[in-house]
């Protein structure tokens, strides 16, 4: 299959897998305890795509364009044997980077086993250093110290730099920032800030605040985009000590490069990582569609592609549909 673009000549090149749609914490900005409690109807085994059928999709996938896998979740490190799933990822043709995003809880005992099965990358999730701060985001009393090892267990696994994403919410941790800019200078990590998506309202708030903070004490300069369409504006510092991102996906929208489709636990694709609309993809695979028919399917969906939805939110600041944030983290 040739490769695929959009209607605005965007290519597909990366894909988000969410693995699973459970999660061990119950971060008080992605699943609340409210909404998310006791009586949440998670996904059931037979509704969550098998490794199998992930697989046979990426490879179409590759074939119309994709490079780059990440897989996230819910916490990915949750569904079982997940180094399964990267060994079949990696022997697809075609896919050159495999990466995960996870809270970290699980990781010092998966991250050697990950990384000899095929996986290159890691983000961590980690909004503070400060085990109060930090529980209080969690809300599960997870201890910063175990996603800590988990960090260092990836980077000696081979698994670096590790980025470490930070999402940041007035009021609820940023007093955290220069602490955790603290903690990760010199360490071969890189910290990420995260702008927080509030899903309605405006944010009311810049990343630049915190990078001029972080600046003022450990002076930065800005370093030029790695490639076209990088969603981090990075700066290092100029001592030496590494480097740090900001991600603002929707004050500083990045749709015209936008080259990114994710796929839910159970089969859906969405072209547009904020889009609350996603295009069954599993029906079709259980129905016994072959491979040409898929791929077929896979490009319609792409080349029809018109989505901007941050260029438009920041234009118009106004109300947000429901966002399911598995996409952060690249
Ligand atoms: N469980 C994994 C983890 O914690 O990294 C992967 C999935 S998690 C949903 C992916 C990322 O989305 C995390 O870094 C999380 O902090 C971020 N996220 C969730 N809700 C967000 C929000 N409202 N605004 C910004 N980032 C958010």
């Amino acid at each position: 299959m040739e490769p695929v673009t959009d209607t605005r000549d965007r290519p597909l090149r990366d894909l988000r897998i969410s693995v699973t749609d459970r999660c061990d914490f119950r971060c008080v900005y992605c699943m609340p305890k409210e909404v998310f409690g006791r009586d949440f109807e998670f996904l059931r085994r037979a509704q969550l795509l098998t490794f199998e059928e992930i697989a046979r999709l990426a490879r179409l996938f590759a074939s119309a364009g994709v490079r780059k896998l990440r897989l996230t979740g819910g916490e990915p490190l949750l569904r079982r044997d997940l180094e399964r799933l990267v060994e079949m990822l990696a022997a697809i043709d075609g896919i050159e980077d495999i990466a995960l995003t996870t809270n970290g809880s699980l990781l010092a005992r998966k991250a050697r086993v990950l990384r000899d099965a095929g996986l290159r990358r890691v983000t961590v999730s980690l909004d503070s250093l400060d085990d109060e701060v930090f529980g209080s985001v969690n809300d599960v009393g997870a201890p910063v110290a175990r996603v800590l090892e988990g960090i260092e267990a990836a980077a000696a696994a081979g698994l670096g730099p590790v980025k470490v994403n930070m999402v940041v919410k007035r009021g609820l941790n940023d007093t955290s920032v220069l602490d955790m800019a603290r903690h990760f200078r010199g360490s071969g990590h890189i910290l990420r800030l995260i702008e927080f998506m509030d899903v309605g309202a405006s944010n009311g708030w810049r990343l630049d605040e915190l990078v001029a903070a972080i600046g003022a004490e450990w002076p930065l300069e800005p370093v030029p985009a790695a490639y076209s369409g990088e969603v981090a504006e990075r700066y290092r510092y100029r001592d030496g000590g590494g480097e740090i991102g900001v991600i603002a996906s929707v004050t500083q929208p990045f749709c015209h490069a936008c080259t990114r489709a994710r796929l839910s636990a159970d089969g859906r694709l969405y072209t547009c990582l904020f889009a609350n609309v996603g295009r069954d993809l599993r029906g079709p695979l259980r129905a016994g569609a072959d491979d040409a028919e898929l791929e077929a399917l896979i490009g319609r969906i792409w080349r029809r592609r018109g989505d901007r939805y941050s260029e438009l939110r920041t234009a118009e600041t106004a109300g947000a549909p429901k966002v399911e944030m598995s996409y952060i983290g690249g």
